[in-house]
Order: structure tokens, then sequence, then C-alpha cells
């Protein structure tokens, strides 16, 4: 049942008058549901009561850990149609792609029980004393990564599970030994209390410290702020606009202690197509593009804005096929009235920025909140000089830069900002002969891709989903996969310190069996 309450700890509270109500854009009306906006008094016991759960909870044995996450997992399939049928009102989306989400949440949570419960990724690094050492005799000194403390998580809008309340940013932190406060998108705010319940389930009935995992909602940024502002949160995780993530990175570092912000924020996934590749599959890749850029409303992260092609018979047939499959594609329903207004906004004023052509759109009449698609070309002159064209149009949008030669090609991949991905279409022998342009695309983006699309991320150790700023505050991590869960962890050396004291991946007998760096060979046996 969805009751509007915010979730401190185990307790379900509701102490504010500001309400509000999430909002079904298919139908156009706001849905049933009235939420409370968490107030001061109750972000400051969530964080208490974070702090208190993190001295036990950090400690806990991986295993343990593991079967937490396990169950919560359990626990979001037992809500069964009600979470289907709640996520599907309040996001516009369709049923596949709730029950698609659902699944890859509870595979996110289960890979990272199978980390812990493997465990080698807390990096323990072991270097034995050795007192006869000449001139000075060397200490026992011993690493490994520990947690940071609680975490702040917000939910990003275009994933309701899968990067919301229990999606990637709360799995790998609560994987990392660091309890979650998770500050709820306001435009499903039904769904994020449903699997809040599920995780506070799952921890009642593992036996987790209360205080694990608090839900807090909002609906505006208040709330946001004052968790990251506040002194007992040690970490923010994520995942939507650029000044929302920059606004919360700028907070995070004011205060009198800075803490990390993970933010993973916009991003055009420029897209290269060679011209030989064109000339064999022109057809082929048009299909495939059209998919991609209308592809969930075009409200994915990966979204393809940005097709750069040298100019030629390939890439005039390949822009001629590419708008005759736009034209045909149904427009789908957008997240939420915001959202679509968004996305008319940016998709008019890059419109019309001078020597902007319209290869293709959708001209139809279309319901309200539904994303009419569009393609537009510009000449590569006209597109480095106007950053405007460089911005996000967050949905089915996307500009076709055309170049003179491969010397314009790479100059309009060295003026583009960090990205998330970046793709190249060519034929094997071809991409050879473009050092220059996969070299170039390389030094902007975290993922690159050859002949595909950059839609579609795939939750696995190699998966890298961030890339330079503003794709995201800090290249050096992802938000996809199990790696990142190294963004909740320290290292921290313990040096001379007693056998029985270490904790147990780092004592010489080694319980686990996990792969450690011993005296600088990497072995799983005791010492
Ligand atoms: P958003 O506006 O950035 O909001 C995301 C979350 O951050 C919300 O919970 C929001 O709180 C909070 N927030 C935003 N600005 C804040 C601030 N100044 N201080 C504190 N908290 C703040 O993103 P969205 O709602 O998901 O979608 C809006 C736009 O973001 C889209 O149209 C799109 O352009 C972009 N977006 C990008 C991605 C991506 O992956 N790159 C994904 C989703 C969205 P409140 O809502 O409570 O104010």
């Amino acid at each position: 049942m969805i009751t509007g309450k915010n979730y401190i700890g185990e307790e379900q509270s509701a102490k504010s008058n500001k309400t509000y109500q999430t909002f079904d854009p298919k139908l156009n009306i706001p849905t049933q549901w009235t939420f409370y906006e968490a107030d001061h008094e109750e972000i400051n016991a969530a964080v208490e009561k974070a702090t208190k759960a993190f001295d036990s909870y950090s400690k806990l044995p991986q295993a343990e850990r593991a079967h937490f996450l396990n169950t919560i997992a359990s626990e979001i399939e037992a809500l069964g149609e009600q979470l289907i049928t709640v996520y599907m009102l309040e996001s516009g989306m369709p049923e596949g792609r709730a029950r698609g989400e659902r699944g890859r949440t509870m595979g996110q949570l289960k890979a990272f029980a199978a980390l812990l419960m493997e465990g080698s990724w807390v990096e323990a690094t072991i270097d034995t004393a050795q007192p006869a050492r000449e001139p000075m005799p060397k200490v026992d000194l011993r690493k490994m990564l520990l947690p940071i403390g609680p975490i702040a998580v917000f939910g990003s809008s275009n994933f309701p599970l899968a990067f919301s309340t229990a999606g990637g940013d709360t799995a790998s932190a609560l994987a990392a030994g660091c309890p979650v406060i998770v500050k709820s998108h306001p435009m499903h705010a039904g769904t994020g209390e449903l699997v809040a319940s599920a995780i506070i389930k799952a921890a009642q009935k593992t036996g987790m410290p209360d205080g694990v995992f608090s839900n807090l909602n909002s609906s505006d940024v208040e709330v946001g702020q004052m968790l990251t502002m506040h002194p007992k949160i040690k970490g923010v995780g994520f995942t939507g606009s650029i000044n929302g993530g920059m606004a919360l990175y700028r907070l995070a570092n004011q205060r009198r202690e800075p803490i990390p912000v993970f933010a993973e924020m916009g991003s055009i996934n420029p897209v290269v197509a060679l011209p030989e590749v064109l000339e064999e599959k022109s057809a082929y890749w048009a299909a495939q593009y059209a998919g991609s850029i209308t592809m969930g409303a075009g409200q994915f992260c990966t979204n393809p804005g940005l097709i750069i092609g040298i100019k030629g018979a390939g890439f005039t047939n390949f822009i001629t096929k590419l708008s005759a499959e736009i034209e045909k594609i149904e427009p789908t329903c957008m997240l939420h009235p915001n959202i679509h207004e968004g996305y008319e906004r940016g998709k008019q004023e890059l419109s019309k920025q001078p020597n902007i052509k319209e290869v293709a759109s959708f001209k139809d009449t279309i319901a309200p909140n539904y994303a009419a698609q569009k393609v537009v070309t510009v000449e590569a002159g006209d597109f480095l000089a106007n950053p405007i064209l460089h911005r996000e149009v967050f949905g089915p949008f996307s500009i076709v830069v055309q170049c003179t030669d491969k010397e314009e090609l790479v100059k309009v991949i060295d003026h583009l900002e960090g990205q998330l991905t970046g793709t190249i279409l060519g034929t094997e022998g071809e991409i050879k002969n473009f050092p220059e342009v996969a070299n170039a695309m390389v030094n902007r983006v975290g993922r690159i891709i050859f002949n595909g699309v950059p839609t579609g991320v795939e939750v696995c150790p190699s998966m890298m989903h961030g890339g330079p700023f503003p794709a995201s505050t800090d290249s050096r991590f992802t938000s996809v996969g199990t790696s990142a869960i190294k963004r909740w962890v320290r290292p921290v050396s313990f040096q001379s310190w007693p056998e029985e004291l270490l904790p147990e991946a780092l004592r010489n007998s080694n319980a686990q069996g996990i792969m450690r760096l011993v005296d600088g060979e990497y072995t799983d046996r005791n010492i």
C-alpha cells in the first residue's frame, strides 16, 4: 500500500504539512496518491539513524551484506504486479520496460551480492614486517578499502527502478558497507515508496541495524540540499541534469568538510559514421539509429544526439534513409509534463539556430506529453561556431553534422565536451585509416563503441558508465557495473596492528579465500 509517508529507517513518518502528488503523463492527470515532504526534523533523524547504523553495518562480514542485498531483490519481486502498475502509471512507460527494469534492478543487487561473496574487491594488500632489514627494520603494513559513511542518493527521473530507490547507487553503497538515505524523485514517489518498503522488509528479515536505509520524499530542492550539507553525510550519488548535479557538487565543496559528489549528468553521445561502411550498409545503420534515437522517447543518458560524417554519396544516402525511418516511428509518452516541456523548448531552440536544416520530424497530431521526434543537419563549420548546438536535448532529437574531410571530423570531436559514450561506424579496414578519429574519441568519452548503438548499458564488471566532465563529476568512476562500489570506499593502512583486531580480509589466515597482494605477489594463500 502507498501511504505517502517517509521512511526514517524502519519508522514511517509524515510530520510536514507540505504535500504533493505524482502525475500520470498518459492520462495527463495527477495520480491518486499524496506524499508528505520530509521536514528538517525527519531529515536529521534519518541522518542520525544512518550514522548510528554505520558503526555496526560497516563491520558486518561480506556474506551478511550479500544476504541483505539478495533479500532486497526477493522483496522487490514479491511486490508483484502492484509495482509494475504503479511504475507504468507514474512514468508513462510500457509494461515491457517496467518488467525489464525491475529485472535489471534485481540483477544489479544480486551482482553486488556475488561480488561480496567472492570478496577480493576490497584490494587487501599486505607487506609483512622485516625486522632484520638494514639499515632500518620494515614494519608490518596492511591496507584495504573501507566504507566512507552514510550516503545520500538522488533517484533519477528516467529510471524509476534501476537508477532510483534500490538502483545502482543504492546497491553499490549498501554493498560497500555504507547506509543510504534516498532523496526520492518526485515524479515517481509511489514507485519509490514501494521499493523502499521492500528494502526495509529485507533489512528487518536479515537483522540489519535500523537506519541502514531511509527514504525521504521531496518535491523541490530543499531536502536534497539539506542532506548534501549535513555534516554526517559522507558522499552523494546523483543522476540527472547538469544544473542539478553541479548545484550539489558546489554545495558539497562549500562544506567545512567537503565530500565527493558522484554526479552522472548530460551527454550527447557522438557517433562517427565513416564513408565506406555507409556505402555498404547505410539502410541498416539508418534503421538502427532511428530506433536508438527514439527508444524510450529518447529519455536515455546514452541517447545518440550527434551523428558526424564526411560529405559524400554514402553519407547523403544514410541521411535520406534515416529521414524515412524517423518519420515512420510512432511517438511515445514522456515521463512527465516538465520533461516534455523541457524537450520541446530545447528542440525549438536548437532548430532555430542559423543554418540548421530539418532532416525529418514526426508531424501528425499527438497526445499530450508524447514526444515528436526530430533530426536536423548542419555544416561542421556552423556546428563548431555555435556552442548552443553542443547542448543535450533530453528526448528523441539528434543533429547530423556534415564535415568536408577527415581533418574537420577530428576538429569536431576535439571541440566536444566530455561524453558518456562515443561510437564509430566503419568497416574493419577503414577504422585503421582513421586512427586520429579513434584517438580523439577516446580522449572525450568513458565508453567507445565500434559498430553499434550507444543505448543499452550492460551491467557487468567491465562496464564504464561515466566520462570526462560534464558527463560526470569524476571520470575515474563508473555508476553502472560492480566497479561502482569503489565510489563509496577509501583505503586505510593498518601498521603493526594486533592480528586479532585486524579486519578479517587482512588477517594471516585468509578465511574468505580472497585474492590479496602479499609481499608483491597476488595470492589466495594464508600467511
Ligand atoms: P534533475 O532536475 O537534475 O533532478 C534530479 C534530482 O536532483 C531531483 O530529485 C531534484 O530534486 C534534485 N535536484 C535538482 N536540482 C537540484 C538542486 N539545485 N539542489 C538540490 N537538488 C536538486 O533531473 P530530472 O528531474 O531527472 O530531469 C530533468 C532533466 O534532467 C531532464 O529533462 C534532462 O535534461 C536531465 N536528465 C539527464 C539524465 C542523464 O542521464 N544525463 C537523466 C535524467 C534527466 P527535485 O525534483 O525535488 O527538485
